[in-house]
C-alpha cells in the first residue's frame, strides 16, 4: 500500500491519541507488537506500520486499510508493547473512526461485527443464529455457511431459539444507550 506525505495530516495524529488515550509519539518502531500480532499474516499494513502512518499524520494509509478488519482484538500487541501503549485500544479506535469517516475497507466483517452487537444489545446477550440472520439481510450473502447449520444444530453448537435471556438484560441496552449518546455528542461538538 503506498502513500504521499504531502497528504499528511497532524490533526488525525492528535484526535486518535485523544480519542485512544495513547501516547502515540513514544513508538520507536520496535516491532514487538508486529512480530506477535496472530492476524498478521492477513494484514497489507503490519501494525507497527499503522504506528508510524499514524505517527506521520496519514489519515488516509490508516483508516482505509484492511487490517484494521481483521484484527482480532487479542491485545497481544499491547503486553508486547515496551513503551505500554495499548495498541489494540488504538487498533479499536480507528474502527471507530473509520466507520464515522465511511471508510470502512471490508464491509463484511463491519456488517458481521453490527449483526453480532443487535443481538446483545436486544437480548443481553448473543444469539447466534440471529447474528447469522441479520448479517445475511445486511450483506446480502443469503447462502453464507448456511451448508453447515445441520451439523451444528445436531451436535448442539446452535440453538433455533434465543437463549435465556439474563436477568440484567436492561442493564445491557443501557450501556448501548450510553455509548449512542456519547457518540451523538462527538459529532455535534
Ligand atoms: S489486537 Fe489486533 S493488532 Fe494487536 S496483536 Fe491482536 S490481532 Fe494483532
Ligand atoms: S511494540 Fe510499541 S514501540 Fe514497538 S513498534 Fe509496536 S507500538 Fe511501537
Amino acid at each position: 500500500m503506498s502513500f504521499s506525505l504531502d497528504k499528511s495530516d497532524p490533526n488525525f495524529t492528535k484526535q486518535v491519541a485523544a480519542r485512544s488515550g495513547q501516547n502515540i509519539a513514544s513508538c520507536y518502531q520496535c516491532g514487538n507488537c508486529a512480530a506477535g500480532c496472530p492476524a498478521g499474516f492477513a494484514y497489507d499494513i503490519q501494525v507497527n506500520q499503522i504506528m508510524r502512518g499514524l505517527q506521520l499524520g496519514l489519515k488516509d494509509y490508516v483508516l482505509q486499510a484492511r487490517s484494521l478488519w481483521f484484527c482480532l482484538s487479542c491485545s497481544t500487541c499491547s503486553l508486547r508493547c515496551p513503551n505500554n501503549i495499548d495498541v489494540a485500544q488504538i487498533m479499536e479506535t480507528l474502527r471507530h473512526m473509520a466507520r464515522d469517516e465511511h471508510k470502512v475497507s471490508v464491509s463484511a466483517v463491519d456488517k458481521f461485527f453490527k449483526s453480532f452487537l443487535t443481538t446483545v444489545r436486544f437480548l443481553g446477550r448473543s444469539y447466534e443464529i440471529g447474528t447469522m440472520v441479520l448479517f445475511m439481510l445486511r450483506s446480502g450473502h443469503l447462502t453464507t455457511d448456511v451448508d453447515l447449520a445441520p451439523q451444528a444444530l445436531l451436535k448442539q453448537k446452535l440453538s433455533i431459539l434465543p437463549h435465556k435471556t439474563p436477568p440484567n438484560v436492561k442493564a445491557t441496552a443501557r450501556i448501548f444507550e450510553r455509548f449512542l449518546k456519547g457518540k451523538h455528542k462527538q459529532v455535534n461538538n
